[in-house]
């Protein structure tokens, strides 16, 4: 093959560039900073965490995050490599050292015999590239995603990430939420809709009003709301009634059990193909995330409702990627340009590394997409065919992505089942049988 060329060296980026570079590839990484910098940068390092310096759970057996460190590090990640090499006690975390981890990868980068660095921004690929990873990150220079604009369309790379939260089904409780759409539409039973009587509307406004909400961030308050994503407890502030003229309007809706209107509802709609993860319609948030546990457990059937992803707010940038990338994560109307790391949709520095890993793999011909069985595949297929591109919105890693293991352990025992299946196949995915 031809040179790759790998735009971003963030997370995505050098992991990118470093499987592709271990594959045999040669690659040439674009970065950037620091001739030009984002509004969330502050170095010219590469893999810059921009934020916290955990790269959260690192328990493999019980949790997903951890498990997909698990994946990488057999996968031979340089993201995890160097993590390790920095690591700072934080419980069962991963948190680094941040300039002693970013120092490691540009190091590992700069060194590689496969890999050539030039600094300069991206703002379209030359036609005659035919081997592109973008992995620009939710801070794409605006030139880029001007350009990736004009190859999709607009509707198709969010500026403003407007997070609802998604619950896991299972601890949904039917016997109070009932499924069905508005006017009977659709199949008549789309939805699943949580009921609120008026005084538990009244209590429900009343702390969302009182709770704990996240600053915006200096350079987020120029960005303006979209009047159709204001934040739950935005509208609530607009007068008692707003929500219940907006997302929790119970027109429409007949509750089973009083055989009658609710007051106000809260809708949940599917979010993956497997089933087990809805989301909360219109349910947008700033909140900070333990009181949102805290305010949405007041909704009737969500009592003990335990999320795969809480509400949020910021600027991104993100393609619909099960709309417009192939499962290997090429861009359909241009499949010369793979796309890498947060701006795929998934959310998170873990995540957009091992979308990095997969992409510098794909780039560099080696594989075919991991099984959905791994954290890896999981994500993977999340992104590229599992989501509903209608509602899709960037995703962290969890169990509710992976396949149903058949009948038997429950809780702890099922997470460690579903790990120890993982494992056993991401190990016949790097070594196939010959
Ligand atoms: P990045 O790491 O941002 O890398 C993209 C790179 O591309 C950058 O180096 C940039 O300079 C470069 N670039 C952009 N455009 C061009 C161009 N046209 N030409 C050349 N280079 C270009 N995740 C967490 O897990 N924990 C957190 O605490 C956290 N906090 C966050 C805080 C903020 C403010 C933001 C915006 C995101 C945060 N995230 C966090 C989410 C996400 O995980 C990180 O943004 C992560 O760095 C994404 O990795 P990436 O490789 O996709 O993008």
């Amino acid at each position: 093959t031809g040179i790759i060329h790998v735009i971003g060296g963030g997370l995505a980026g050098s992991e990118a560039a470093w499987q592709a570079a271990s594959a045999g590839a040669h690659v040439v990484v674009h970065e950037m900073r620091p001739v030009r910098t984002t509004d969330a940068h502050s170095t010219d390092g590469f893999a810059e965490l921009v934020c916290s310096n955990s790269l959260r759970s690192d328990d493999y057996e019980n949790n997903a995050v951890g498990l997909l460190h698990e994946e990488m590090r057999r996968a031979g990640s340089l993201i995890l490599k160097c993590a390790d090499a920095h690591r700072l006690p934080a419980g069962g975390a991963l948190a680094v050292d941040r300039h002693g981890f970013s120092g490691a990868v540009t190091q590992a980068l700069t060194e590689h015999p496969n890999i050539e660095i030039a600094r300069e921004e991206i703002a379209e690929p030359p036609a005659a590239w035919d081997n592109v990873v973008v992995a620009t990150g939710p801070l794409t220079s605006p030139a880029l995603a001007d350009f990736v604009r004009t190859l999709t369309d607009a509707e198709s790379l969010s500026f403003f990430d407007a997070i609802a939260p998604i619950v896991h089904h299972d601890s949904i409780d039917m016997d109070v939420a009932w499924m069905q759409s508005r006017y009977d539409k659709g199949d008549g039973k789309d939805y699943i809709n949580c009921p609120l009587d008026r005084d538990q509307y009244e209590a429900f406004i009343a702390a969302l009003l009182a709770g704990e909400k996240t600053e915006f961030k200096e350079w987020e308050k120029s960005t303006p709301y979209f009047e159709g994503c204001l934040p739950i407890e935005v509208m609530a502030g607009r007068g008692a009634d707003t929500l219940r003229y907006g997302p929790m309007k119970p027109v429409g809706l007949r509750d089973p059990r009083f055989e009658k209107r609710p007051y106000a509802v809260v809708q949940l709609r599917q979010d993956n193909a497997l089933g087990n993860l809805w989301n909360m319609v219109g349910f947008q948030t700033k909140l900070k995330h333990a009181e949102q546990v805290r305010i949405f457990r007041m909704i009737p059937g969500l009592e003990n409702a335990q999320f795969a992803r809480l509400g949020g707010l910021h600027r991104n940038t993100f393609l619909n990627s099960p709309r417009l990338l192939d499962p290997e994560l090429r861009l359909k109307v241009r499949p010369s340009l793979r796309f890498a790391g947060q701006v795929t949709g998934v959310e998170g520095y873990v995540e957009s590394a091992a979308i990095g890993l997969l992409a510098g793999r794909f780039a560099a011909g080696k594989t075919t997409p991991p099984p959905i069985t791994t954290a890896l595949g999981a994500l993977l297929a999340h992104i590229t065919v599992g989501a509903e591109a209608e509602t899709f919105q960037p995703m962290n890693v969890n169990f509710g992505l992976f396949p149903a293991m058949p009948p038997g352990p429950r809780g702890r025992d099922r997470k460690k089942a579903m790990s120890a299946r993982a494992l056993t196949d991401l190990a016949g995915w790097l070594n196939p049988p010959a």
